[in-house]
Parts: C-alpha cells; structure tokens; sequence
C-alpha cells in the first residue's frame, strides 16, 4: 500500500537489515527495542491488523516463528510473541506485525 512504511520495508526500499524471509513474512530488528532480542514479524502484503490478515497466511505464521527463533537462539530460553491492534493497544503502524520479544525474563504483565 502507498506510503506504508512496513510495505516499503516489505518491498526493500529502505534497506532495512532483514534477519529472516520466506514467502509469506519477512523479520526485521524493531528500530526501539524493548527487550534484547526485539523482533518484528510483518506479512509481505498489506493487512491493517490481525482481524484483517487472510487465514491463509496466518497459518503459516507457526512455522516462521519457530524457524525465527531457532536462527534467534531463543527457541530454548523463550519468547513473547505480541500484536496491537487500534488505539488503546498501542498499535501505531497499521500494516499488521507481530513483535517477538526475548533475551530477558519478560515479567508477567500477561
Ligand atoms: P505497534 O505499536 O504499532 O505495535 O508498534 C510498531 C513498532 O514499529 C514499534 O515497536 C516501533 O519501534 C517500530 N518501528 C516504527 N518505525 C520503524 C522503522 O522505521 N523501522 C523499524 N525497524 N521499526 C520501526
Ligand atoms: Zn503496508
């Protein structure tokens, strides 16, 4: 979608450093990170928010983030895996992701 910002980092257009990709997803460092390992999972097409994303794609979600975090090394020690969605959420960039937060202990706010 024009002038989204994960669409162009989607589209390689920013140069941002990609860690992991495959047809579906693409993973990339969080430009503010909130924990050690702070990683951001985005879909490759635009989707506003996980009550948008086709099912189809979402399904494969699995497999990525077990690969991600095996490449991460923190399938054995842990992750959070997050997604806002509109306003009291947080979510400020409206092409959909998913935030895979490891490296520390994550507290227990959930
Ligand atoms: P949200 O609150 O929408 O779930 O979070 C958006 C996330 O995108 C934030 O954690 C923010 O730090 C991250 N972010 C915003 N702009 C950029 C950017 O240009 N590059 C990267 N790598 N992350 C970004
Ligand atoms: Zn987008």
């Amino acid at each position: 979608m024009k002038d989204c910002l994960f669409c162009k980092i989607a589209n390689k257009e920013l140069g941002t450093e990609v860690l992991m990709e495959n047809d579906f997803f693409i993973a990339f460092n969080d430009i503010n990170p909130k924990a050690p390992v702070h990683v951001l999972i985005i879909p490759r097409e635009h989707y506003q928010d996980i009550t948008d994303i086709d099912g189809r794609i979402m399904a494969e979600l699995p497999v990525f983030i077990k690969a991600l975090s095996e490449k991460l090394g923190v399938s054995e020690s842990g992750f959070r895996i997050i997604t806002n969605k509109g306003k009291d959420a947080g979510q400020i960039i409206f092409h959909t992701h998913f935030h895979l937060l490891a490296g520390k202990d994550l507290g227990d706010l959930i």
